[in-house]
């Protein structure tokens, strides 16, 4: 089968999903390819966190995304929620990072300050409170002993991930774009005078621009048009519990309350390859830190635990390019897809409709890491 397009973005996850709808938005005919069940899938399998504090820490560039991201939360979500008639459970009330003990309250306090330093010209967005203002904002929940305070941004929020994924995906068909699951790519040629061809299968598509949104996919398609992106796996493991009457007002880094009443635990952070495995220690080390903040947990029964492979880039912030070799082809990775969908429907697809990345996006090419390298 042969179709032209004027974009085909491979991978249809939290990324290309957003980016895709985007683009239809702007009346481009938009060919998204997903992979299969078999792929790694952090859409599927992310804490649905809309995270700000602390993000970009040394990085103002990141930062600044992060809190353009959030500001275009509320519209970004309304208009998907109309578009697809899925209700995302957006909330966006602000996120806390508890603190135990008051060395790490003193830690927490300077880290935040320096992190809203690197951006003067922006008004804060991230206060500490003392454990008595902590205590008022949760009248559900009891702290536990060790619990001196947390810091609260107002900009944080949470949203239910496979619903987001849902809406993104069905937005982007209800838009006129065309999406094929069960579709992994295995071949992007540059045709000879513009444009490239895309194979899937036995089938082949052309498109005038082709985006690389496939997640830990992407590093193969991207070096068949010079996009060379080094991207690590790190895996993330989770618990969930039973449904619980409210608890938690706001999510936390690492402890929120879902729409549906479960209370969702974690996150690890380990460089353990592929690996999907989860592991006795990490549900050990979770619950020990969770029963710290909320004692009453130590009452609930946890039903599941998942892993998941976050996508992660040598300094942990995004990466968007396009081919210096092959113009047209674009490349997009983060480990934050949840709280950027909002710039990827939107700056994102309207710089790949324009074939340039405005130079707001410079810090983002990956050539950062090739840079110092050679260094
Ligand atoms: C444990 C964990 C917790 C996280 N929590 C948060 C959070 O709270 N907030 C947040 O913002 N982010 C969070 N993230 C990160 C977030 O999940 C990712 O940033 C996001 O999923 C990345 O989206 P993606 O579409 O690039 O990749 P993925 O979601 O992995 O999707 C990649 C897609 O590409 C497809 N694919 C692969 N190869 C091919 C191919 N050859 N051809 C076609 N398609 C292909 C796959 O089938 C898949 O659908 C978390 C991640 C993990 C692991």
């Amino acid at each position: 089968m042969n179709d032209d397009y004027d974009v085909i973005v491979c991978g249809a996850g939290v990324m290309g999903a957003a980016i895709a709808l985007g683009l239809t938005r702007l009346g481009q005919r938009v060919l998204a390819l997903d992979g299969g069940d078999g792929d790694f899938r952090a859409a599927r399998a992310n804490f649905g966190l809309l995270w700000v504090q602390g993000k970009g820490y040394g990085k103002p560039d990141y930062q600044a995304l992060s809190h353009d991201a959030a500001d275009r939360w509320p519209d970004f979500a309304a208009a998907l929620q109309a578009q697809s008639g899925v209700d995302l459970q957006f909330e966006q009330r602000g996120g806390l990072q508890f603190c135990l003990g008051e060395a790490q309250m003193a830690a927490r306090a300077e880290r935040v300050a320096t992190w809203q330093a690197q951006l003067p010209n922006i008004s804060p967005c991230t206060e500490m409170i003392e454990r008595s203002a902590l205590m008022q904002l949760m009248p559900d929940a009891t702290l536990g002993p060790d619990v001196s305070g947390a810091s609260f941004c107002h900009r944080d929020g949470q949203i239910n991930p496979l619903k987001l994924l849902r809406a993104l995906q069905g937005a982007l068909v209800a838009g006129g774009g065309t999406l094929v699951h069960g579709a992994p790519v295995s071949r992007i040629t540059p045709e000879s005078r513009n444009g490239f061809s895309v194979q899937a299968g036995t089938r082949i598509w052309r498109s005038a621009k082709v985006v690389i949104a496939a997640g830990l996919g992407s590093p193969a398609l991207g070096a068949m048009v010079g996009l060379d992106v080094p991207i690590r796996p790190q895996r993330g493991q989770l618990l969930v519990t039973e449904r619980l009457a409210p608890l938690l007002p706001y999510p936390a880094s690492g402890l929120r309350q879902t729409g549906e009443g479960t209370v969702m635990i974690g996150v690890t952070q380990e460089n353990v390859g592929l690996d999907m495995n989860t592991t006795t220690a990490a549900a050990a080390q979770m619950s020990r830190k969770a029963l710290r903040v909320l004692p009453a947990l130590s009452e609930v029964r946890w039903v599941r635990q998942w892993s998941a492979l976050r996508i992660m880039t040598p300094d942990g912030a995004p990466v968007y390019a396009q081919s210096a070799t092959h113009p047209g082809a674009f490349i997009a990775l983060c480990h934050s897809g949840v709280t950027l969908a909002p710039i990827h429907a939107g700056p994102v697809a309207a710089a790949i409709v324009d074939g340039a990345l405005p130079s707001a996006f410079n810090f983002f090419h990956h050539r950062r890491f090739h840079v110092s390298q050679a260094e």
